[in-house]
């Protein structure tokens, strides 16, 4: 289970030079010149020092986005502006190797993970450009006397703040810029604090994409800073916001000084439901890596796992054993399959949680502790970790843990565990394993989360919707639906005749 950390070619972008904001298609210090660090989870060693911005900053690169919002970005063509993504797929399928491996150092996910999202990256860039051409307005029988002539026009809501979370910062990054350009709006990105630099990598590479200055700008900074200064800002039009539950409430607080729109991609507590007719071949792997998978920092991880009763022993047993038998390690360690938690106070945040649930009763069947020793020293490292004998009631059953954690509950009975798997403030993802089309149909409708996914978990395509119900969140990623949320809709009226 141990592994040896390996090297592996530092990117040339970590230099040892103090990473700058980018506003109006210039690198700058913050205003105040404050910077903080961010450090390589799986070592505890500083990787690069970022730029501190704060209400200053934002305020120019809030200004800077208006004015490139109204300037000649606004008179390009759909075309014009599918080529700039074009572009820019190009460039970061050629420095794919680079931008996974910064993303690896910041954040931990071992390169195993980062390096097989190529696919999914490059194909929602492709997505996108492939919508900038593929938005229109309609027109529209009216039954007015006389004659009119009706049609909407779809307009781009204007400047977009978005902010990102540390988990996934190359996909969130392509996700927030992504609509932003297609539907011709502006942006001030403000990325996780704990993981800035991949984004600040992409930055470059939009600007050798050909990007106009000032379309999109990247403010790091520190969420209360920062990010306060950009939720609440009148110049903003729209907030993209991944995050917490709590940060997105507050975001929501922040939006009504100029009732701005916000859409929200929160946490969750995703049920993983397991019948005793499941191919077990696909469903001891498939929910172990629902709980495990990016060292379960995932918003959609499935971590409230409901097994039917006949085999719950059992099936618990195996996730145990498969948990024990991944290979934790160092990010960049090319056979790691688990990496470190994102930080020193994630990493508090997980151990709390481990206590909570043996003082709640519940049994550890595997993992249970901190990797301290060894190659793990100084690193965020926690093993996989199987609760059993676990009760709805507990907090480990009710509470987002964002660690490899997984809380066993046993069920009998369909319409009872629907009922209790949508007992929850969230609604993100959820899993159902079954060969019975019938039950699976049922969960489908009965689930309240915004994906469902049967016999798998976590797939993921560019033209399918993902976000959430209830507490986790309004508006989609990816999907069509979700330049719903990038553009308002403008209702043209022409009498003739
Ligand atoms: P977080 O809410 O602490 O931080 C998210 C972002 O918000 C960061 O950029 C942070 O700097 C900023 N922020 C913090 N306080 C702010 C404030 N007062 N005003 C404005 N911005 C502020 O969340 P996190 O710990 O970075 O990420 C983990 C959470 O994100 C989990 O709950 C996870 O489930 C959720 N998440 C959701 C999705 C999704 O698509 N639904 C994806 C990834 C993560």
């Amino acid at each position: 289970m141990t592994t040896h950390a390996q090297a592996d070619t530092r990117p040339a972008f970590l230099d040892g030079t103090s990473k700058r904001l980018l506003i109006d298609g210039r690198w700058v210090a913050a205003a105040s010149g404050k910077t903080f660090d961010t450090v390589d989870p799986s070592t505890g060693q500083v990787l690069a020092s970022v730029a501190a911005g704060d209400r200053e900053d934002v305020d120019r690169a809030v200004a800077t986005a208006r004015r490139a919002f109204e300037g000649p970005w606004s008179k390009l063509k759909p075309y014009d502006r599918q080529q700039i993504i074009l572009k820019l797929a190009d460039l970061v399928d050629r420095h794919f190797d680079e931008l996974t491996l910064i993303d690896t150092l910041d954040m931990g996910a071992p390169i195993s993970r980062t390096r097989a999202s190529r696919r999914r990256l490059l194909g929602l860039l492709h997505f996108y450009a492939g919508m900038a051409t593929a938005l229109h307005g309609n027109t529209v029988d009216n039954s007015l006397p006389g004659d009119y002539v009706t049609y909407t026009l779809r307009e781009p809501v204007g400047v977009v703040g978005a902010i990102t979370p540390w988990n996934g910062p190359l996909v969130s990054w392509i996700w927030k810029v992504g609509p932003v350009l297609a539907t011709g709006c502006t942006m001030v990105l403000k990325p996780a604090e704990e993981s800035p630099l991949s984004a600040l990598r992409m930055g470059e590479l939009l600007l050798e994409a050909g990007l106009p200055d000032g379309v999109v700008n990247i403010v790091t900074g520190h969420g209360e800073t920062a990010g306060a200064a950009l939720a609440a800002h009148p110049g903003v039009d729209k907030v993209a916001f991944t995050g917490s539950f709590e940060t997105g409430q507050k975001i929501v607080q922040a939006s009504v000084g100029n009732l701005k729109r916000i859409t929200l991609e929160l946490g969750g507590k995703s049920p993983d439901i397991v019948f005793s007719d499941a191919d077990m071949e696909l469903a001891v792997p498939g929910a172990a890596m629902a709980a495990f998978g990016n060292s379960g920092q995932v918003c959609s991880a499935g971590t409230r796992l409901y097994v039917e009763r006949g085999i719950y022993d059992e099936f618990v047993e195996r996730v145990a054993d498969y948990g024990r038998s991944l290979k934790v390690g160092h990010g960049i360690d090319p056979e790691a399959q688990i990496g470190p938690l994102v930080s020193e106070q994630q990493l508090q945040r997980v151990s709390g949680y481990l206590d909570v649930g043996r003082q709640e009763g519940a049994r550890i069947a595997a993992g249970g502790t901190r990797l301290a020793q060894g190659v793990f020293a100084g690193g965020y490292f926690v093993q996989p970790t199987v609760f059993a004998d676990v009760r709805d009631d507990m907090r480990i059953a009710r509470e987002e843990i964002f660690g490899p954690v997984v809380s066993a509950v046993p069920f009998t009975d369909i319409e009872d565990v629907a009922r209790r798997a949508n007992d929850t403030v969230y609604g993100l993802g959820s899993g159902v394993w079954t060969r019975d089309v019938g039950k699976a149909h049922y969960l489908a409708k009965a689930i309240r989360a915004g994906s469902v996914w049967v016999n798998c978990y976590q797939a993921m395509d560019p033209a399918m919707p993902f976000g959430g119900y209830k507490g986790s969140g309004y508006g989609r990623e990816s999907g069509v639906q979700q330049f719903d949320d990038y553009l308002n809709t403008k209702a043209v009226w022409i009498r003739v005749g």
